[in-house]
C-alpha cells in the first residue's frame, strides 16, 4: 500500500474530523518521523506538544515494556504499586499537595472543573446550583460538552448544544476584565498561560501575576491549563513559572506519557482535591499502572536529560533568527521556549501553503488559526537539526 492507498482508506471509513497534512507516517524516532515511502521528516509538532521527549524514546519505551509484561490495568478497584509513586514524583517534581490521574487532556480539565464546582460549594459555600467558573476568550480547553460551551470557537459548539450553564468568558490577557467578571458565585478562572490552539498566544507580562492576585483576594480558584505549555515546552517546568506563579490547580497531559499512552493529571493542594470522596469521580484506566510507568519515566527523561533548559535556550536561538528575518510575509514572532508562533501577515495567503511547502522540503508542522505557523520541535533537537530546519524556514518564508 501506498500513500494514496492508506488516505483513501481513512477517507473512506474513518469520521473526516480532521484535515490533516497528507504525509503517512509508519515509523519514528527522535524528531524524526518516515513515511510509508521512505521519505524522511523532521518533526516541528510533536503531537501538540505530546512528544517532547523526542518520538520513541528508548528509557520510556523500556519502562512501557518492562510494565506491560507485569500489569497492564487494575482498575482503581484495587490498588497498584506504581500509581502512588507517580503520585509521590509528581507532587515532588511540582510542589503540589495531590494528584488526581485520567488519561486525556479533556478529562483532566472535566475533573478540574468538577472539583472547582465541588470546592465552590462545599469550602467557599456558594449556593447549590450556582457556581460559575470564568474562561478566555481564544481558550481551548478541549472537545467535551462542557468544555465546547466555553470555547469561543464558534465552530466547536456549533450543534452540539444544549450547552452546559454556569461558564462565562473574559478577554485573554486582561486582568481588570476578569476582575470585573468576578461575582460571589465565582468558583474559578481557567486559563492557559500561553494560547497554544489560539494561535500561541503570550499574555502581556504581569498578567499570571495579577491573576494569582485577583483570585487570591476574591477566594476563586486560578487553574492553569499546562496541558501543551508544560512539562518544558515552554522553557520552564510550568510556563506559569515564568512569573513565579503558583495557582491553585494545575492540569497537564500531552508530554507526561512522552506520547506513548494517554497520561494526564489535575494537580492541587490538599484544601481542593480533598473535596473528593469516594465514588464522586473516577476513570477506568486513571491511574493505571502501565501509564503510570510510562509517566514516571517520561518525568524522569525531562528531567535527566535537561530538557527544560535545553527548550529554553534553543527556544531563544530559533525566535531570535526568526525575528531577524526581514520577510514580508511575516507579522509577528512570537512564544516561549519550544513553543513559537509566526504569525503571517493578511497578504500572505494562510499559512497552510507555507505548512505544504515546508513539508515537501522535509519539515512538517501545522497551521493554527490559518494565519500561524506553530513551530513545536520536540525538545531532544539538537543545534544542528534546529539550523537544518531554520534553513528551510527562512528560505520558505523568505521565498513564497
Ligand atoms: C490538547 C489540549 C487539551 C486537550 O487535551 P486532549 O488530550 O486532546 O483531550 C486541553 N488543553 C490544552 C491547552 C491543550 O493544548
Amino acid at each position: 500500500m501506498n500513500t494514496q492507498d492508506y488516505i483513501q482508506l481513512e477517507e473512506t471509513y474513518g469520521a473526516h474530523n480532521y484535515k490533516p497534512l497528507d504525509v503517512v507516517i509508519e515509523r519514528a524516532a527522535g524528531v524524526w518521523v518516515w513515511d510509508v515511502d521512505g521519505k524522511k521528516y523532521m518533526d516541528f509538532l510533536s503531537a501538540y506538544s505530546a512528544v517532547n521527549q523526542g518520538h520513541c524514546h528508548p528509557r520510556i519505551l523500556r519502562a512501557m515494556i518492562d510494565q506491560a509484561q507485569r500489569l497492564t490495568l487494575t482498575s482503581r478497584a484495587f490498588r497498584n504499586d506504581q500509581l502512588p509513586l507517580l503520585e509521590r514524583e509528581l507532587c515532588e517534581l511540582s510542589g503540589y499537595e495531590m494528584v488526581l490521574p485520567m488519561n486525556s487532556g479533556a478529562e483532566a480539565v472535566e475533573t478540574a472543573l468538577k472539583a472547582a464546582r465541588k470546592w465552590g460549594y462545599t469550602v467557599k459555600g456558594i449556593p447549590d446550583g450556582e457556581a460559575e467558573i470564568i474562561a478566555c476568550a481564544g481558550n481551548f480547553h478541549g472537545r467535551t460538552i462542557t468544555i465546547v460551551t466555553f470555547s469561543t470557537e464558534l465552530q466547536y459548539s456549533a450543534h452540539f448544544g444544549p450547552l452546559t450553564p454556569g461558564f462565562v468568558t473574559v478577554p485573554y490577557g486582561d486582568a481588570a476584565a476578569l476582575e470585573a467578571a468576578i461575582t460571589p458565585n465565582t468558583a474559578a478562572f481557567i486559563v492557559e498561560p500561553i494560547q497554544g490552539e489560539g494561535g500561541v498566544i503570550v499574555p502581556p507580562e504581569g498578567y499570571l501575576r495579577q491573576v494569582r492576585d485577583i483570585c487570591a483576594r476574591h477566594n476563586v480558584l486560578f487553574i492553569a491549563d499546562e496541558i501543551q505549555t508544560g512539562l518544558g515546552r515552554a522553557g520552564k517546568l510550568f510556563a506559569c513559572d515564568w512569573e513565579d506563579v503558583h495557582p491553585d490547580v494545575v492540569i497537564i497531559g500531552k508530554a507526561l506519557s512522552g506520547g506513548f499512552y494517554p497520561v494526564s493529571a489535575m494537580l492541587a493542594s490538599r484544601e481542593v482535591l480533598g473535596v473528593f470522596q469516594p465514588g464522586d469521580h473516577g476513570s477506568t484506566f486513571g491511574g493505571n499502572p502501565l501509564g503510570c510507568a510510562v509517566a514516571r519515566e517520561a518525568l524522569n527523561v525531562l528531567v535527566d536529560e535537561g530538557l527544560i533548559d535545553r527548550a529554553a535556550e534553543l527556544g531563544e536561538y530559533f525566535m531570535g533568527r526568526l525575528k531577524r528575518l526581514e520577510s514580508d510575509n511575516i507579522q509577528e514572532v512570537r512564544g516561549k521556549g519550544l513553543l513559537i508562533g509566526v504569525e503571517l501577515t493578511p497578504e500572505a495567503g494562510g499559512a497552510r501553503r507555507f505548512c505544504e511547502a515546508l513539508k515537501e522540503r522535509g519539515l512538517l508542522c501545522k497551521e493554527t488559526h490559518h494565519t500561524v505557523i506553530r513551530f513545536a520541535p520536540p525538545l531532544v533537537a539538537s543545534r544542528e537539526e534546529i539550523d537544518w530546519a531554520l534553513g528551510h524556514i527562512e528560505d520558505v518564508l523568505m521565498t513564497l
